[in-house]
């Protein structure tokens, strides 16, 4: 089965520019953020898309790379997977105004030859290979898609005009990460529709595409903050490159 990655990096992390003030006073080769996009910013000295590159070059169940990336800063991540010998990416494109358009469009570079398709956003840089087992395994069992879930340790209400309407029942609920894994022909077919849906299971679901949850993992938390970037670093084990 030929499994391709869809990594989509072309959000600009305007979040993470805005903390960067407590660096205000280094140079600007260390100042983390500002003026670069999100998986751009620094991760222990290096981008943080390079944290999921080496770990997807790495993954015995992938074979090929697309990266979707931030407008004008194609050419970047090309030279990027060269300095990490990430050999799998096989194209660097502009992404769009949404992470859904920036989906289609990396969709759109995938041939036609393959049979999986991961969509994983750069902005998670700690992807392991337990969970993208867990993901094609579920593939394997004939499932359309296959997406990483955490059950909530709180309780979760559903809210209207600052009333409570509901409480949820907890053991039913799932918070959802990437990568999400999909059977090629099923993806193709939901991104082809414009929609702006913030993961790729919604499409999938809309169509009827039966889709399960596996075992996520809280190390796939999405960098928003520089708080965010702080936490991965110390998962990582502090702030120089081991
Ligand atoms: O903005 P958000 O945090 O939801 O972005 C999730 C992922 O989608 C990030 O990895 C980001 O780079 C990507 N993205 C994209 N194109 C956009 C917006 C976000 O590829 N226009």
């Amino acid at each position: 089965m030929s499994v391709w990655v869809v990594l989509a990096a072309a959000g600009r992390g305007e979040r993470l520019g805005q903390v960067a003030d407590s660096t205000a006073g280094l140079s600007p080769a260390v100042r983390p953020n500002q003026d670069r996009p999100k998986a751009f910013a620094q991760l222990r000295g290096r981008p943080l898309l390079a944290e999921s590159l080496e770990r997807l070059e790495a993954s015995t169940w992938i074979d090929s790379i697309v990266v979707v990336a931030p407008p004008d800063w194609e050419e970047p991540v090309i030279l990027l997977a060269e300095e990490l010998g990430c050999g799998k990416v096989v194209t660097s494109i502009g992404g769009g105004e949404t992470r859904a358009a920036s989906v289609r469009i990396g969709v759109g570079e995938v041939p036609d030859e393959a049979a999986a398709i991961l969509v994983h956003d750069a902005a998670r840089p700690l992807v392991s290979d337990a969970v993208v087992e867990r993901l094609i395994g579920a593939l394997n069992e004939g499932w359309d898609g296959a997406v990483p879930g955490l059950t909530p340790s709180d309780t979760i209400k559903r809210v209207h005009d600052q009333g409570v309407v509901e409480t949820l029942p907890r053991a039913e609920l799932r918070a959802v990460q990437t990568p999400q894994a999909f059977v090629a022909p099923v993806l193709r077919a939901a991104v082809a529709e414009v929609d702006e849906a913030t993961d790729c299971s919604a499409l999938v679901e809309a169509r009827g595409g039966r889709v399960t949850v596996v075992e996520g993992d809280v190390r796939l938390l999405k960098v928003t903050t520089a708080d965010d970037l702080a936490l991965v670093e110390s998962w990582l084990g502090g702030s120089e490159p081991t």
